[in-house]
């Protein structure tokens, strides 16, 4: 008998569990009363012990038994979710048919259809996970429809997940990469658009800190060390109102967390602000406890602003408005006593659960007695969405689309309706090029939602765009800066290049007419000394002024002449230094300094534990340095690429070429100098360009390869490209630049 007959034949009624999987079973049965109003018993037993039965022998990769993954995840189910009881059967069984030899049949036979079609519907999600090749919009699209069928599906899938996360640790380096960033990038915006806010917060704080755990930790100390300091400032603000409720009967809770880990990391990258900036942002929340009401809502506002000063403009009353997705509180900011600034929310607790848990408190909240009720409506807000994306037809719906996306992409559709995915801030002319670059290099004008709209305006999540494209090419420079996709930009770099090359073209054939009606004669590489003696960066942006009209040929030609009659140029200049190179018309200048001060030692590059003798180099966009988390990407060539962890690029390859990522690890000491860029803000004055060059001259053995320096309006804001031996010794640097006076921030940069 092979071990499907084993199993199926299994009674699964009579089936003894061992001591101690008995005990688990009555415990977890004990969790199923406490949280839910009916559940059937006799079928989670069931449900238990074929999920023990059938995983028996197998392990984690923590050496655990692999039966307590589902059974976790159904007390995810349970208690964070608060599912029903089929769910939690399917969340026991959820492995089963992928990865034993328990059939759907079977399931269907022993558990009925529900079960069987929700442990199907998971099946069929993983497929849609596991197929990389399909851009993600299109992943997306495949999930919503196949969980549009039954929605607890998805809430499993998550489930599942949020454990896999919580218990990432054991495996190796690089299956947590892979796992941390696909969880980054699919299921937390997933989650936060099913309003599923805690899921997505601890998705996104357990993959952040897989991916980079130096920096999670140094965010959760911090946000440690300021606990008290925290607590004291709401107690503070709150104690005048605590006494008032308490008087008036209230019950109530006081809340002040502060944002989850992930969201601090992302401001603090976002606006280049320090932690305790951002750190300061946090509202205090007051829920009232049940049987409290909208309108005790009310009042409580009424004590607060009594108290303190509110601010009016930033009120929000999303109680009688509450937000598409079913988010309810008030909100106000107000001055304290001390004039600093807080933002007070004021919910009673369903409104609350329904703004942590979003869909799935909706869930336990259940009106009347079909509790079918809100996963239908859910079901057909979703179909809404999918069938109508217009926003004529389905407003609404359309709002509550935007109002939950929070990723850095929108979701556009074509007059046919197809969906096409563009980076936020994308114009009318982004979505031109994706269609097809003639499209875009045609485009007149553009219809967003049917009306006539300029080509660069600001496109939202769930419009329908339509281009009107004219039978010349209609294409400019100045597009350059209505467009955020690579695709546009790259094709209207070329055009301007093109049109560069047509001017300076132009350019050299006046000069040359010039030049042989005079018979002059010049070579190349002699007029190419003159453009830089004239301050041109090239000679072919000599042609090109010259074409243009902004250079005049008649004094290039006096100029040459001259130096040709006296056979070198007459009026030799000082050398541009970096002190006095300051360019004062556009304020803005560069320092190139030798770059052979690059030494290109290799001593090999240790990977998987081995030193190797592959070649090897460090990625340009997030230019690693010793010290750093890093990973290499085997290229198509065979070398390897290093990159920083946290660079944007090794999420994507992670998951589209996972197969290439090797583990590497920095060399005790390589004798390498590496590239680190730090930027750095500060007032605008003289001596400032000394200051910072001494620093960097004083810092041991720091060279520095650019300086970029612009000012404004008393300010300054500068880039330095600096070779380094490892990230202590940038950091070193980093905090003598921010000792000089008038210096406000410096800080990496990549
Ligand atoms: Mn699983």
């Amino acid at each position: 008998m092979n071990k499907q007959e084993t199993l199926e034949q299994l009674d699964l009624d009579a089936y003894e569990l061992p001591e101690k999987q008995q005990s688990e079973l009555n415990q977890f049965l004990k969790i199923c009363r406490e949280f839910m109003d009916h559940c059937d018993d006799e079928m989670v037993a069931r449900a238990f012990k074929l999920c023990y039965a059938s995983h028996q022998g197998e392990t984690r990769a923590s050496g655990e038994p692999f039966y307590e993954h589902p059974i976790e995840v159904a007390k995810i189910i349970i208690r964070e979710l608060g599912m029903d009881d089929v769910s939690v059967a399917a969340a026991l069984l959820h492995d089963t048919v992928e990865d034993t030899e328990v059939t759907l049949n079977y399931i269907e036979q022993k558990f009925g259809s529900t079960v069987a079609n929700l442990i199907d519907g998971l099946t069929k999600i993983s497929g849609v996970f596991k197929n990389k090749g399909t851009k993600q919009a299109e992943t997306f699209m495949k999930l919503l429809l196949t969980m549009a069928e039954d929605l607890r599906v998805v809430l499993i899938k998550f489930s599942d997940r949020l454990h896999n996360m919580r218990t990432i640790q054991p495996l190796p380096r690089k299956k947590q990469l892979a796992i941390a960033s696909e969880t980054m990038e699919l299921y937390a915006p997933l989650a936060h658009r099913f309003g599923l806010f805690q899921m997505k917060s601890e998705l996104e704080d357990l993959s952040f800190k897989a991916m980079d755990p130096t920096g999670y930790k140094f965010i959760a100390r911090k946000l440690r060390d300021k606990k008290e300091s925290r607590e004291a400032f709401i107690e503070e603000v709150m104690n005048p109102i605590n006494k008032q409720l308490e008087d008036s009967g209230f019950q109530f809770q006081i809340k002040g967390r502060p944002k989850h880990i992930y969201s601090i990391y992302k401001k603090m990258m976002r606006q280049q602000k320090p932690f305790e900036e951002i750190y300061d942002l946090f509202a205090i929340r007051i829920i009232l406890d049940d049987p409290h009401t909208k309108e005790d809502c009310w009042r409580v506002y009424s004590f607060i602003t009594d108290w303190y000063t509110p601010i009016p403009e930033r009120f929000r009353d999303f109680i009688s408005v509450p937000k598409a997705n079913g988010y309810q509180s008030l909100h106000t900011t107000v001055i304290t006593h001390t004039g600093k600034k807080v933002e007070v929310q004021i919910r009673t607790k369903k409104m609350d659960e329904v703004a942590e848990k979003g869909l799935a408190a909706h869930w336990k909240y259940k009106e009347g007695s079909s509790e079918g009720k809100n996963i239908e409506r859910f079901v057909h807000w979703i179909r809404e969405v999918l069938d109508n994306p217009r926003p004529d037809a389905a407003t609404e719906f359309v709002e509550d689309f935007q109002l939950n996306l929070y990723t850095d992409e929108i979701y556009v559709f074509t007059p046919k309706g197809e969906l096409r995915t563009l980076p936020q801030g994308s114009t009318p002319l982004d979505f031109a090029f994706e269609i097809h670059s003639e499209v875009g290099e045609r485009a007149l004008a553009s219809k967003v939602n049917g009306q006539m709209a300029p080509l660069r305006q600001e496109l939202k999540s769930g419009d329908q765009v339509e281009v009107i494209t004219g039978k010349k090419v209609n294409l400019s420079a100045d597009w350059l800066n209505d467009v955020k996709t690579h695709k546009a930009k790259a094709r209207i770099r070329q055009f301007i290049r093109q049109q560069e090359r047509e001017i300076a073209d132009k350019g050299r054939e006046l000069w040359e007419k010039k030049a042989s009606r005079s018979k002059l004669e010049i070579s190349d590489q002699e007029l190419s000394k003159v453009a830089s003696r004239l301050k041109f960066p090239s000679l072919h942006k000599l042609f090109y002024d010259i074409g243009a009209g902004a250079y005049d040929v008649t004094k290039l030609y006096k100029y040459v002449k001259k130096y040709k009659d006296k056979g070198r140029f007459s009026d030799d200049e000082e050398k541009i230094t970096p002190k006095d190179a300051k360019d004062s018309e556009d304020n803005a200048y560069e320092i190139v300094y030798d770059e052979s001060t690059l030494t290109s030692a290799s001593k090999g590059l240790v990977m998987n534990g081995e030193v190797t003798d592959v070649k090897y180099s460090y990625a340009k966009c997030c230019n690693p340095i010793p010290g750093d988390d890093v990973i290499g990407f085997i290229s198509r060539e065979g070398d390897v690429k290093i990159h920083r962890v946290t660079c944007k690029n090794t999420r994507h390859l992670i998951q589209t070429d996972g197969d290439r990522v090797v583990d590497v690890k920095w060399a005790p000491f390589t004798g390498d100098q590496f590239t680190g860029a730090v930027k750095i803000v500060g007032e605008d004055r003289v001596g400032m360009i000394n200051d910072i060059s001494n620093v960097i001259s004083k810092s041991l053995n720091t060279n520095m390869k650019s300086i970029n320096i612009s000012s404004d309006s008393g300010m300054f804001e500068g880039t330095l490209i600096l070779l380094v031996k490892d990230i202590k010794h940038l950091e070193n640097v980093i905090q003598n630049l921010q000792k000089i006076d008038g210096v406000k921030l410096a800080y990496r940069y990549e």
